[in-house]
């Protein structure tokens, strides 16, 4: 079974790195990737362990773009996370994420329910944490200001909620020209979740490589839907359970929503790069 799409503590995700890849293990994978938010400080620790596993697997990053004012998330697949315009790229979106925390905390104090940023910074910045709106729905919990992270985001940090800072950063095409020019591809995450279908195929025209059809989040017809859309356009396909840690719906755990290995097999036949130490044999024997 093969996931292509997790978080690890270097985001959002429950699970470290190197329990992730036990956990995967156990469930049966054989194909990992990690896709953290804007970060690949979980890399390097998932795929020594996924080696000692018997894992193939590959390096990942979940980037949000901005389109309109809107978050669009992408997923880029590349051979070597390293790469210096991947990281600068990185560590600008990071940047971003920082100032948002301090102006969605601002707008906390404002709204009478303050929440200490500055400590929610400086604990990301400790554990090399790429920190979001989960990290202050967290502390608004700790806080009492609410009772659920769920009921921080309905109230207040979902998008149009009082709390919910414009997000500005780069587009689609932008993001793609730079996983491109470092070797990787790039794929729309959970476009059934995004719905900005009428986009898809001028982000085609601008270098999108794939469509994340199999996503937990993703009903069947959904699945048919960008299946047939990937068709269409010519795009590969990927999938992944969004795994974030054991909390959510069941089809959101490993193993139980994954990427049917023949579209695996077509993505690495064009991308071989994806894999730099060639561990993967698909079943036909194929490298
Ligand atoms: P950020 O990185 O700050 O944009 O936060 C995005 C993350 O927050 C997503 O990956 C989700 O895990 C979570 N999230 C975003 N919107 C909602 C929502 N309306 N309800 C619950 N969680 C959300
Ligand atoms: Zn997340
Ligand atoms: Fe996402
Ligand atoms: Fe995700």
């Amino acid at each position: 079974m093969i996931d292509l799409h997790t978080h690890t503590t270097a985001s959002d995700g429950h699970r470290a790195p190197e329990d992730l890849v036990r956990a995967a293990w156990l469930a049966g994978l054989r194909v990992l990737a990690v896709t953290d938010h804007d970060t690949t400080a979980g890399i390097a620790a998932a795929r020594a362990h996924a080696v000692r596993f018997g894992l193939t697997f590959i390096a990942g990053i979940e980037i949000t773009a901005v389109e309109d004012g809107r978050d669009i998330h992408l997923l880029a697949y590349v051979g070597d996370e390293t790469h210096a315009s991947i990281q600068t790229l990185l560590a600008r979106q990071r940047a971003a994420r920082a100032e948002r925390v301090r102006q969605t905390a601002d707008r906390l104090s404002r709204l009478g329910r303050p929440i200490d940023g500055d400590a929610i910074l400086e604990a990301a910045e400790r554990l090399r944490r790429s920190v979001g709106r989960p990290a202050i729905a967290a502390a608004m919990v700790a806080a009492g200001h609410v009772s659920r992270p769920q009921e921080a985001f309905d109230l207040y940090l979902a998008e149009g909620r009082p709390a919910c800072v414009p997000r500005t950063g780069p587009s689609v095409a932008e993001i793609a020209a730079v996983i491109h020019d470092a070797g990787g591809i790039v794929s729309l995450a959970h476009p059934a979740v995004t719905r900005a279908d009428a986009r898809i195929r001028r982000w085609a025209d601008a270098g999108l490589d794939a469509l994340e059809a199999f996503h937990s989040d993703h009903r069947p017809e959904d699945t048919a839907r960008y299946l047939a859309l990937a068709s269409e356009l010519g795009l590969e396909v990927t999938g992944g359970s969004d795994y974030h840690g054991d909390g959510r719906a069941e089809r959101s755990r490993l193993g139980f929503t994954t990427l049917p290995s023949e579209r695996f097999d077509r993505l690495i036949a064009r991308e071989a790069r994806l894999l730099p130490d060639a561990s993967y044999v698909s079943r036909r024997g194929r490298k």
